[in-house]
């Protein structure tokens, strides 16, 4: 049996139709998208299509609200600058305990640059949201409150068109990091109280370094860049074509496989897990199950060390990640976990599964193959794992 990529939440494949719609980019349609020549302007038509396949996944009213850029990263940084120039007066900003280290990392860094003040709302054990304290948190004084879609470890789904609603009741602007969220549950953008919105093209079959910042209809997003006047003076530097062109292509397949994301692959999802809680004791799922991701599994198992468990799936050729990130090479259980305050016993031994539209059962059966036994295994002592390859220092994905 080959080996099976469960860590779609991490990445995903590239949909072979998004090279191929990628792949002209680079030796036919390579003008640059700013020139007024022929060339040029194919460029920019094929942007401005891409744009529109966008915004069709967000169900945004206007193409004119989908931004470029390289990656939710970087959107989300334009989102947060942009949210503190436009409520100008305002020193708060609203995040959840779980949310992306790029959003936890961005406003603590701009709490120490302009004074701001970052109010955390907290979880409960199954990751959902104290909406009491979210609500007592948000005042006159806030200018912007990030919540994110579904949460990258638990899969835990945000409730965020009422949040974004809260927010606006005290002036507060929304935003919404849906890097995980996009493609596999419907947006429906128009009409709804969300500002803006983050997402990231490798996230959903689509090429890396290319992502997209949502702002809605009538909000005057500030500059993050300054100089040439591409995406409407907002961003300057050269469109990346071929990334825009995939991330366009993406977001249309997306679109049209979003059913299969609810039924085919939840289903899958559902009979993994189901079988390895029959099979396994001391396992539980984490998350809120009543509102989740349909191809995120999040795991833990007592008594088992999570990186060892992830390093014995993987020589088995079976890729997935722990709920941990790893800085100064000691390995951390995750803030998401720490946030539902998962018993000590559990929190060591988590492991993340995360399916895609390319999963299949043999995936599933793989797992089933080799987690179960893996699990007794640590469990008794009986193995030895060599020290994992380390991936780059307190990366989380
Ligand atoms: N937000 C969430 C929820 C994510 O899962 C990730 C990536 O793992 C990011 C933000 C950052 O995305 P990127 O690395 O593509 O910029």
């Amino acid at each position: 049996m080959a080996g099976a990529y469960l860590d779609n939440n991490a990445t995903t494949r590239v949909d072979p139709r998004v090279v191929e719609a990628m792949l002209p980019c680079f030796t036919e349609c390579y003008g640059n998208a700013a020139s007024s020549h022929g060339p040029g302007a194919a460029a920019a038509r094929a942007v401005r299509g891409a744009r529109q396949q966008v915004q069709a996944l967000l169900g945004a009213a206007s193409e004119h609200d989908v931004a470029f850029t390289s990656g939710a990263t970087e959107s989300i940084h334009w989102a947060l600058q942009a949210a503190l120039e436009l409520r100008p007066g305002r020193d708060e900003v609203v995040v959840s305990a779980v949310e992306h280290p790029v959003v936890l990392a961005t406003c603590a860094h701009l709490a120490r640059r302009e004074g701001l003040t970052v109010r955390t709302v907290g979880v409960d054990g199954r990751g959902r949201l104290d909406l009491a304290a979210y609500r007592r948190v948000l005042t006159e004084r806030t200018a912007l409150a990030s919540m994110m879609w579904a949460n990258n470890e638990t899969g835990t789904v945000f409730e965020v068109v009422s949040l974004a609603a809260l927010a606006h009741e005290v002036g507060a602007l929304f935003h919404t990091d849906a890097v995980q969220a996009a493609g596999r549950v419907p947006l429906r953008l128009q009409g709804t109280p969300i500002d803006l919105l983050s997402l990231s093209g490798h996230k959903l079959h689509g090429p890396k370094g290319v992502g997209a910042l949502y702002a809605r209809s009538g909000l005057r997003l500030p500059p993050l860049f300054r100089g040439g006047r591409q995406e409407r003076g907002r961003r300057a530097g050269t469109e990346n074509v071929p990334g825009i062109v995939g991330l366009g292509r993406a977001a249309a397949l997306a679109l049209e496989h979003l059913d299969e994301e609810a039924t085919r692959v939840r289903a899958l999802r559902d009979q993994l897990e189901a079988s390895l809680l029959a099979r396994l004791e001391g396992c539980a799922v984490e998350g809120d199950t009543a509102s989740r991701l349909g191809n995120t599994s999040c795991l833990t198992f007592e008594g088992v060390d999570g990186e060892e468990l992830l390093a014995g799936l993987d020589r088995a050729g079976v890729a997935a990640s722990s709920g941990s990130a790893c800085a100064s090479g000691q390995p951390e259980p995750s803030h998401v976990l720490r946030a539902m305050r998962v018993p000590p016993a559990r929190l060591g031994g988590a492991l993340r599964l995360s399916l895609s539209r390319d999963s299949r059962p043999d995936d599933a059966a793989r797992v089933l193959e080799v987690l179960p036994p893996l699990v007794l295994a640590l469990r008794a002592g009986r193995v030895t794992p060599p020290p994992p390859a380390r991936a780059e220092e307190g990366v989380s994905a």
